[in-house]
């Protein structure tokens, strides 16, 4: 037979490791057949089922039962063809180029679904407050923005997943410095903290409360928003000088 003839290559450790990565170890006939993306036990393939032959283009990752039905001759009507292997292949790398094999950190709109988890927040009505701020321009002159501070109780719903928040801002505004973090854990685990946001356009009036609801944004670009609260004025000064 040739294939028992033909003196078996080893696969350089560069085209396996090339292999490996591109497939993140997920069989492409799982994949092809289901749209299967969990990682399987598995073994690199010889599409043609030449073993000398090691390009990378005739390798794919496949799981055991995939790699032996695909191998076999005995079930050759029901057998997959190379190039629908190919095809398939193709598809997979770029499934996991995109990252649908971690759901987790698939946003919307790139293929999977996955369930938001809900970030809910306590505030603590005493530290609810907002004002007017100024940044000095170089000319002198004070570029006015709004404030607003809070503390509040949050959790995270997830089992697994931290949130990291990476920004902060009333509805409708715009953050103006984008330094601010916190991170949620998740399971439930209350975690207190202090909010800080500098944003534009100002929203209130001086001397007057403001209601509002805060946006939160993930690492993952999510967006969650907080229920109303009421922002108690405080001054800071800057509301009457010129800008
Ligand atoms: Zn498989």
């Amino acid at each position: 037979m040739l294939r028992t003839a033909r003196k078996r290559a080893r696969t350089s450790t560069t085209t396996e490791t090339s292999v490996l990565a591109k497939s993140a170890r997920r069989c492409v006939l799982c994949f092809l057949m289901s749209g299967d993306l969990a990682e399987k036990i598995g073994q690199i393939a010889h599409l043609d089922e030449d073993r000398s032959n090691s390009t990378e283009t005739n390798l794919a990752w496949m799981c055991l039962p995939h790699h032996s039905l695909y191998d076999s001759k005995t079930s050759q009507h029901k057998n997959y063809t190379i190039q629908e292997v190919k095809a398939g292949r193709t598809k997979l790398y770029r499934a996991i180029t995109a990252g649908r094999h971690h759901p987790r950190a698939t946003v919307a709109g790139a293929g999977l679904e996955r369930l938001k988890p809900r970030l809910h927040t306590v505030f603590n009505p005493q530290q609810c407050t907002w004002g007017i701020s100024g940044i000095y321009q170089v000319n002198g002159t004070v570029k006015k923005t709004m404030s607003a501070h809070f503390s509040a109780t949050f959790t995270n719903d997830d089992d697994n997943e931290p949130l990291v928040i990476l920004e902060a801002y009333p509805e409708g505004t715009r953050q103006q410095f984008g330094t601010f973090r916190f991170t949620v854990p998740p399971q439930g685990c209350p975690i207190d903290a202090m909010v800080h946001a500098t944003v534009l356009p100002v929203l209130g009036s001086p001397e007057q409360p403001l209601e509002m609801r805060f946006v939160l944004k993930d690492q993952f670009g999510r967006t969650y928003k907080t229920s109303k609260a009421t922002f108690r004025w405080v001054s800071a000064g800057v509301e009457n000088l010129s800008g």
